[in-house]
């Protein structure tokens, strides 16, 4: 697995003139697609949702997503991302999604967890932020060159041992998920919050109640015996770093 891994620093080495820096955190991420390929992502994959999604009619709820997300576009500037748009989607499952091109789909359920507007703020400026940082695209890049050294590496190990194919292919998948997947996936997770934070906080929401979501998710989820996939972060984790985050903020 040793030359695996040199594998994907050799591809992160080779791509790492192309960087993007992310906002707030100022943090350095390959990317290997251009805004524009992520705008045409983004506007595919919207098509397909809508095309199988059943929008939600409550007039109180669109409202209120309607009121804050644009008091949190507001605030948003020099992004790449011109055209923002909430959909409310019936969905009773708690759960939300931003595309690259600032398409945001949230469903109903949220509304369980989000007990005023402050909360709402919380989840809407999380996903928005997942676009601003351009986290799909370098989502993408990373899968581009992991696979990339993937598929060297197997043609390499099929000359000297066609026999260690199976075998590399099932080590390889699980080595690049525990080594680059899931930590990213957390980092981002992580970075969003951040984000959406600041966001917030220039939208004039208050920050504490970021704190009160993620308590009502966590309740909410214990009741259903659910618990956080290894690719998320605990909610006592989040709390943690939402708690140091807010703390940082106020002193500056
Ligand atoms: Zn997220």
């Amino acid at each position: 697995m040793k030359g695996t891994a040199y594998c994907i620093i050799l591809g992160m080495i080779i791509t790492g003139c192309s960087k993007h820096q992310t906002p707030i955190t100022k943090r350095d991420q390959m990317m290997l697609l251009s805004k524009a390929d992520e705008m045409s992502i983004g506007d595919k994959e919207y098509k397909r949702l809508l095309s199988c999604t059943t929008l939600c009619k409550d007039t109180e709820k669109k409202k209120a997503i309607d009121r804050v997300g644009k008091k949190l576009i507001s605030v948003v500037k020099n992004s790449h991302i011109k055209k923002w748009e909430f959909i409310l989607v019936e969905k009773d499952s708690i759960n939300a999604a931003c595309l690259p091109n600032g398409k945001v789909f949230i469903n109903s359920g949220v509304f369980k967890v989000a007990k005023n507007d402050d909360q709402l703020a919380t989840i809407l400026a999380h996903e928005m932020s997942h676009a601003l940082a351009r986290h799909g695209g370098a989502r993408i890049s990373r899968n581009k060159v992991v696979n990339g050294a993937g598929i060297g590496g197997g043609l390499a190990i099929a000359v000297l041992n066609p026999l260690l194919i199976i075998p590399y292919i099932g080590l390889y998948q699980a080595t690049t998920e525990k080594l680059v997947t899931t930590p990213h996936n957390r980092l981002e997770e992580k970075e969003a919050d951040e984000i959406g934070l600041n966001l917030m906080k220039k939208a004039g929401y208050d920050l504490k109640q970021s704190i009160a979501f993620w308590e009502n998710m966590k309740t909410v989820n214990k009741h259903k015996g659910k618990t956080h996939t290894k690719t998320h972060l605990s909610y006592d984790e989040r709390i943690k770093d939402l708690q140091k985050v807010i703390t940082k903020m106020q002193s500056i």
